[in-house]
């Protein structure tokens, strides 16, 4: 295809990668003899690899990511055009991309009215918890310093993240790991923890169990992806999100969405939390902001939280004592304004509404014909197909095996992925999120890709 070089120069590249790069969630002795997958262009859905391969991308860039899809020229224009105008200068100096997403983002969220700027989805966490840290301090006495966060939920990498890892895997061989973070159980209806009809009320209640055994004068903030990704794509049973701000009122507890999958439409809201009539006090944001043309996270809270910060503007302790060199470097809310633009004009959201429903009546259709999977499920463009060894017992699908799947659909030109070590023993959810532009001759595409998937590898 155009635009890629001589096969000479990627056979450079690609020895270049082998000799230098140490990737991400690589186990590089089996590397050494694989070829690596250098992803060299793309297109709307579509990307080429240096050996000029074609793909669909089924999962926007590997993590959720590319929700506008590739190749976006007024994206690119818009961060060029802001750095060759201002590309940076510190914090406390303000920037015009920086106050015109602000503005536009905080008008799609109601109830909320401050964004903090960091690089990542990691980040943007972190700084919630050194918030609630802080308020801990300065307003209950050095009590209310615990954070509660959920089974089998991420919230990233850093060591304070990983503290709150619900994925074991991520977080073994980390540690030790700081103390006040207290873990609550997930809400899989599909994996019952509790014989009961009304399952959400169950589920969230349970987190009332564990503040109650804490003592609530202890824990500051619940911290909860509004339908968890690498978990196992696990979304809310009916009633969850509503006991679960009962409970958070209840006992004064700031609740923190982490949107850093589900923003930016992914769901089929603006949000996920908007999908459950959530009001929450902390909302974090990464990944489909900028939808991976620039580094941007945005930590997005209430006027009475931030209010907590500028109360006594002589004691020099008062205020948010945070700084991130790069956060809201001019090119992130460039790049971030576009995006939300084209989420916009395009009408993305609703796209992903039908599109979603469309992906997950295929899967559904699925399950008919292939006994191996046990369960779909997903909000928007955001879907999971969860593999077991049996349906009676529920026995999860060996994880090799869902890699092969994984491995099929790339032999047929469609990238998805797995639930990936996270949490020991389910690794065996097949993960769907597509850019949010999807067509229905895309999502058919995918759907039937894997369907010649599993019956390669499951017969
Ligand atoms: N929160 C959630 C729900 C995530 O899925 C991730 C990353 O996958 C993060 C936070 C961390 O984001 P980042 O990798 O940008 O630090």
């Amino acid at each position: 295809m155009e635009g890629i070089q001589g096969m000479n120069d990627m056979g450079r590249v690609i020895e270049a990668d082998r000799a230098h790069v140490w990737h991400h969630l690589v186990q590089h002795k089996a590397f050494e003899t694989a070829d690596p997958r250098v992803i060299v262009e793309g297109k709307g859905l579509r990307v080429w690899d240096a050996k000029g391969k074609e793909y669909l991308d089924a999962v926007s860039g590997g993590v959720w990511t590319v929700n506008v899809g590739y190749g976006r020229e007024s994206i690119a224009r818009a961060v060029y055009e802001q750095l060759l105008k201002m590309n940076y200068f510190a914090g406390a100096a303000g920037s015009v991309p920086g106050a015109l997403f602000a503005e536009k983002l905080i008008a799609k969220m109601p109830g909320m009215s401050r964004v903090y700027y960091s690089n990542s989805g990691s980040e943007a966490n972190e700084k919630v918890y050194k918030m609630v840290r802080q308020i801990a301090h300065r307003v209950h006495g050095g009590r209310k310093w615990k954070i509660l966060y959920r089974d089998r939920d991420y919230h990233g990498t850093t060591i304070g993240t990983l503290a709150t890892s619900g994925q074991d895997q991520r977080a073994e061989q980390y540690g030790p790991y700081p103390e006040g973070f207290v873990r609550v159980p997930h809400c899989l209806e599909y994996r019952k923890q509790w014989d009961v009809e009304n399952y959400g009320e169950r589920a969230a209640d349970a987190i009332e169990e564990v503040i109650l055994r804490e003592g609530p004068d202890t824990v500051g903030a619940l911290v909860l992806e509004p339908v968890t990704a690498g978990g196992g794509v696990i979304v809310p049973p009916k009633g969850y999100w509503e006991r679960v701000q009962e409970i958070c009122r209840k006992y004064d507890i700031l609740l923190h969405i982490d949107e850093v999958v589900c923003g930016m439409g992914r769901a089929g809201a603006w949000f996920g939390y908007q999908l459950y009539g959530v009001k929450p006090d902390f909302v974090t944001m990464a990944k489909g902001v900028a939808s991976g043309y620039a580094a941007i996270s945005c930590t997005v809270t209430t006027e009475r939280v931030f209010d907590l910060f500028k109360q006594d503007a002589a004691d020099p302790m008062s205020y948010f004592r945070d700084i991130s060199t790069f956060g809201g470097c001019t090119s992130g809310p460039a790049a971030a304004l576009e995006n939300m633009r084209i989420i916009e004009d395009e009408n993305l959201i609703e796209n992903t509404q039908k599109m979603g429903e469309r992906c997950l009546g295929n899967l559904t259709a699925l399950m008919e014909k292939h006994r191996i999977i046990g369960d779909v499920r997903g909000k928007g463009l955001f879907l999971g197909a969860e593999l077991v060894a049996d349906r009676a017992t529920k026995e999860p699908a060996d994880e090799k095996l869902v890699q092969q799947v994984v491995a099929e659909c790339g032999a047929q030109g469609v990238i998805i992925g797995a639930t990936n070590r996270s949490v020991p023993g389910f690794n065996n959810t097949l993960c769907l999120s597509p850019p949010l532009i999807a067509t229905a001759d895309d999502i058919d595409e995918i759907t039937g890709a894997i369907d010649v998937a599993l019956t390669r590898v499951f017969g």
